[in-house]
This record gives C-alpha cells, structure tokens and sequence, in this order.
C-alpha cells in the first residue's frame, strides 16, 4: 500500500496503525496492480498434501482434522523413501501407527503431485474462516 502496488477495496473500520508521523486504518481487502501468475509447480507442504487427499485417511477413509492428520511414507524413510508427493499420503494417527514400518498396508490411490487448480478446486469444498466478511464477495466460493 506504502508503494502503491496495491488498491485497497476495503478497510477495518475499527483498527488503526500508527507511526510516529504516519496512520492509517488497516486494509482488509486489498487487489495488487500487478498480476500474479498462479504457479503451475505446487510446492510441496503438509497443507497441500492433506488437501489433495480432501483431508482423509487414504488407508481407512476416515476423515482427519488438520491437527489429527499425519503424513504417511508410503514407501517407509528406512527403506529409502523419499519425502515428496509421489510418497507421502494422509493417515490417521492408528493407521500411521498400524503401518509402522510395514510395506502390507497400501493406500487406497497411489499418491502423485498435484496441479494447482485441483488443490484451488479442493480448497473452495472445504469450510473456510474467513477473517473480514467483506471478503466473502470476493471470493466465488459456493453457498453453503
Ligand atoms: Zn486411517
């Protein structure tokens, strides 16, 4: 906002920050001026592994929360597995525990890497907090 690489379409009524010689109220939506390209690489993280398997157990199908949900090795770290998409899969915590360092349990689809819009696609399905409620027509998500 400071370098004017961004349009502010709305502002926190109630909350103000302060310098010593500069104020403002606090953006609560803002648009950038420039267009940022969405990336085709997904980075590989927790979040996006959980989403892409929509938060479920890919052993049993339960469904996990976020802080229930582990990340499994499908091909175990001891027995050369990498860290990565096409080897990590959601579990719930008995079924992590069940499987151990056992090769018998296999996950209900082979894990692969997923493509951005498939995880945008996943994440507008889920429940969503939304900090400010003047985002919530910004942001094309279905009536729920
Ligand atoms: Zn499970």
């Amino acid at each position: 906002m400071y370098n004017d690489k961004c349009t502010v379409l709305e502002w926190y009524d109630d909350w103000m920050v302060r310098s010593a010689n500069w104020e403002t109220k606090v953006p609560a939506v803002i648009m950038l001026k420039d267009y940022v390209r969405s990336k085709s690489m997904v980075r590989f993280s927790k979040s996006n592994v959980y989403l892409r398997d929509m938060y479920k157990c890919q052993y049993c199908n339960t469904p996990v929360t976020r802080s229930a949900a582990t990340m499994d090795h499908v091909q175990p770290v001891s027995k050369g597995g990498k860290t990565n998409f096409e080897n990590i899969v959601t579990a719930c915590g008995p079924c992590n525990t069940r499987k151990g360092n056992k090769l018998l349990m296999k996950p209900m689809y082979p894990p692969y890497r997923p493509g951005y819009w498939e995880l945008v696609r996943k994440r507008k399905q889920l429940p969503l907090t939304v900090k400010h409620p003047s985002w919530n027509q910004w942001l094309d998500l279905e009536p729920v």
